[in-house]
């Protein structure tokens, strides 16, 4: 058992979050304007618009929210709004910014209309929150010198800049701050044929062979996730390079999926033992997230931001006010039966 909790999460093939493997092709890999950006299309609309009378007005962009599970594209779609309003882009996360001065420093050497992407934009500490409101509001800083008695505050200007902020939750976001966001976006988990179609224009720019039944494969098992079928991409060539003629089948997908474990809902090892827990242990739930966290091994926050997403998505598992409970979709894909003692809340 603790040998099965310490299942090294940094390289589960299907987690959306980003790993340092990603790295050589997720530059490439990146769409630059709106038209390249497949799906989302909700926030797609409402961007086009705001951009262009952004532009019709030569203004800089309202500061936008953008917010979703981990890998659906926003940091992808920051450097989109960046290109489409002929800006630089500038990159931070939350966690990074340590200091008012590391703030200060960022946005004073920013130029006219520029986009600064803050990614995990939750985790900014309090103090440096409030140097951002007025930034955001008035395009001004308001910095103390000196300490006690002799300490005087200036006022400092800054460049009109649009700020991009990105969270896996919004609700996670103190309320001064996700009201400075004029622009709020939701960012869902992806249509397996979107991921096919982002599949097949990754599969181009890396020059992979794949056909249209192949990219929809992977694409079901990447758990609406472009990040994931962009990685399933690249490891499913590997094995086709190796063992097959090297172009992606869905033969070829299949068998190299199955040997990474991923099933044809896109579940692994981990899944699949998160729901059996609260199956076997729990009768099926109610859970509360903490037990479950504590049953698993994993931290609570990930199991809510990583894994659950993609099993609500498909119907395996309800949030209920008393818990996590699981469905008799999981029961039926885990080929476990159904424990008619249990209240019947889904059935
Ligand atoms: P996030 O910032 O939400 O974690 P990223 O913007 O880093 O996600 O996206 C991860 C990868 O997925 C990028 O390399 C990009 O190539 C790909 N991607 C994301 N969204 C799209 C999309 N809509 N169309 C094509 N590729 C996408």
């Amino acid at each position: 058992m603790i040998e099965e909790n310490e299942m090294d999460f940094e390289n589960r093939i299907v987690s959306p979050e980003y790993n340092y493997r990603d790295e050589e092709t997720e530059l490439s890999l990146r769409p630059k304007t709106l038209d390249d950006y497949i799906g989302q299309e909700k926030a797609k609309d409402n961007l086009r618009i705001y951009i262009k009378a952004a532009l019709q007005r030569h203004e800089s962009l309202d500061h936008v929210l953008l917010y979703g599970p981990p890998g659906l594209g926003k940091t992808t779609l920051s450097g989109i709004i960046a290109h489409e309003m002929g800006v630089n882009l500038r990159v931070t996360s939350g966690p990074a910014i340590e200091k008012q001065g590391d703030l200060v420093a960022i946005l004073t050497s920013l130029n006219e209309g520029d986009v600064l992407f803050i990614d995990e934009i939750h985790r900014l500490s309090r103090n440096i929150e409030e140097i951002l409101y007025p930034a955001m509001e008035d395009f001004s800083l308001d910095i103390i010198l000196g300490k006690g008695p002799s300490a005087r505050s200036i006022r400092l200007d800054v460049p009109h800049f649009t700020l991009v902020g990105a969270t896996t939750r919004s609700g996670q976001l103190t309320a001064p701050l996700r009201d400075r966001f004029g622009v709020l976006l939701r960012l869902e988990l992806y249509s397996p044929e979107e991921l096919g179609r982002i599949i097949m224009r990754s599969a181009g720019i890396l020059q992979i062979e794949i056909d249209e039944e192949g990219a929809l494969e992977i694409a079901s098992r990447s758990r609406g996730t472009p990040r994931i079928a962009n990685r399933l991409l690249k490891r499913v060539r590997d094995i086709a390079q190796v063992e097959f003629d090297g172009v992606i089948t869905l033969e070829v997908a299949q068998k190299a999926l199955a040997r990474f474990e991923i099933d044809e809902l896109g579940l692994d090892d981990f899944d699949r033992r998160m729901l059996t827990t609260i199956i076997q242990t729990y009768n099926g739930g109610p859970v509360g997230l903490e037990t479950l966290a504590a049953a698993v091994g994993e931290e609570a926050v990930t199991i809510e931001d990583v894994y659950e997403p993609y099993l609500m998505q498909i119907g395996f598992l309800a949030r209920t006010p008393r818990g996590r409970c699981v469905t008799h979709l999981a029961y039926e894909h885990l080929g476990l039966s159904n424990n008619p003692t249990q209240p019947t809340l889904f059935d």
